[in-house]
């Protein structure tokens, strides 16, 4: 049985031959170097460091970021690119690893950060010499932000800080953290701010490492701060202004994670027509049976309609538009998508998708973490609600 054109033609802008040529060269990288590694690295729970040395010698870690940092003088559109073909390397905290480094922890540095700051964490973390790693989200506080208790006190010289942080993506291996605190106590929303807390800082260490569903690869830890003093220097943007430094990262963040599901679907659709052309059952291939082909048909619509929504956000946000309701709809949309369009995929491979040895299991538990990681699902409605005005 041939195989069914499961994608349109490239290049869909917003990109072009230029992009395909590196959509190109970073699918033979993923393909090689990643993928042949996936299932060691999920049962190691640990993908090594030098992933990052390899990536950074191959300009992926700097994409969108200046020449004069280290960086290959691109846009958001390369490193788009990026974040959708990651998702092919078969393990959801490999990507997500490398996706918390490039996607969440070095933009606000990039964003916010004073020269200095630029060159001693943004310019390393390019080079693959420094790793990063976002901190926000804390045992009492996630989807309400504003409700974060590590409090940093002003003393001489800088800060003190006490609290703690959880669910934090290469929260083991990080040489640094953009920690939120809270500088302003009653402050609310007005209260936070950002500092840059480095390994090694009396009084700061990786409580736990936890244990989960899927994303096996990626060290998510559980951070502790008892009184470490932090720098002036290391003050990210300005002092009580953190609000709108997290909801300048999350547009992007959203963004590439809806990328990384289009990957993820237009790979397991792929994989699973060719699948159902092959497996035979009452004298013919499955995919001719129609409860099987009308799934397919459902998956790839998912594929294609997040694809569209997410593309469609990021021409707008790429050309600097306002796309808070184009990103959150694609965030939304596509999350929930993945995982749907995975747990699919297992039902068609039958018994097989069950087993490890196809790692359609391992997709299904890796999307699951879609609608919760980066805001979730209720959040996205929520956001979407008052964007129509309720
Ligand atoms: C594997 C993994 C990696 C992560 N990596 C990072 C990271 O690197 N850095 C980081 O800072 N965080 C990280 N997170 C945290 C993640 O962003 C949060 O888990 C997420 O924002 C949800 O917060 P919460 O878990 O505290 O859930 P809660 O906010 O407690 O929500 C619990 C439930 O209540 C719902 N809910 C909350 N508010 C509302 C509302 N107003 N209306 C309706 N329903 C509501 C939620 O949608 C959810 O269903 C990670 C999480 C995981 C699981």
């Amino acid at each position: 049985m041939s195989l069914p054109q499961a994608a349109p033609p490239r290049p869909i802008p917003p990109f072009g031959d230029e992009h395909e040529t590196l959509r190109e060269a970073i699918r033979r990288f993923v393909a090689n170097e990643l993928r042949p590694h996936a299932q060691e690295w999920e049962d190691a729970r640990w993908f090594p460091n030098t992933v990052f040395t390899r990536m950074a010698e191959l300009g992926y870690l700097g994409l969108k970021y200046p020449e004069e940092y280290g960086g290959q003088g691109g846009d958001h559109v390369h490193d788009a690119v990026l974040a959708e073909e990651l998702s092919r390397c078969g393990s959801g905290g490999l990507a997500a690893g490398i996706g918390a480094h490039i996607g969440i922890a070095t933009p606000p540095i990039w964003k916010f950060g004073s020269d200095d700051q630029k060159r001693r964490f943004l310019a390393p973390a390019i080079g693959g010499e420094k790793i990063g790693a976002l901190g926000i989200s804390e045992p009492g506080a996630g989807s309400d932000v504003a409700g974060i208790r590590t409090l940093a006190r002003r003393v001489e010289g800088g800060y003190l800080v006490n609290g703690s942080k959880t669910f934090i993506t290469n929260g083991v291996r990080a040489d640094f953290v953009v920690t939120a605190v809270k500088t302003t106590e009653e402050g609310g929303h007005q209260g936070l701010s950002f500092l840059l807390i480095e390994k090694g800082m009396e009084g700061f260490s990786v409580s736990k490492k936890l244990e989960k569903l899927g994303w096996h690869a990626s060290d998510t830890a559980e951070l502790a701060f008892q009184d470490v003093f932090v720098p002036e220097e290391n003050l990210l943007g300005e002092e009580n202004k953190g609000f709108y430094l997290i909801m300048a990262n999350f547009q992007w963040e959203r963004l590439a994670m809806a990328l990384g599901a289009v990957g993820s679907m237009d790979a397991v659709l792929e994989r699973t027509l060719a699948f159902a052309g092959e497996r035979h059952a009452f004298g013919r291939p499955i995919a001719k049976h129609q409860a099987i082909r009308h799934k397919l048909a459902e998956m790839a619509v998912k594929l294609e309609a997040s694809r569209s929504l997410t593309y469609h956000a990021l021409r707008l946000f790429a050309g600097g538009q306002d796309a808070l309701r184009e990103v959150t709809e694609a965030k939304l949309l596509s999350q929930r998508s993945a995982y749907e369009v995975a747990d699919e995929a297992l039902q068609i491979h039958g018994g097989a998708g069950y087993m490890r040895e196809y790692a359609i299991e391992r997709v299904v538990r890796d999307t699951r973490l879609g609608p919760i990681g980066g805001g979730t699902d209720e959040v996205m409605r929520e956001i979407l609600g008052k964007q129509l005005g309720l």
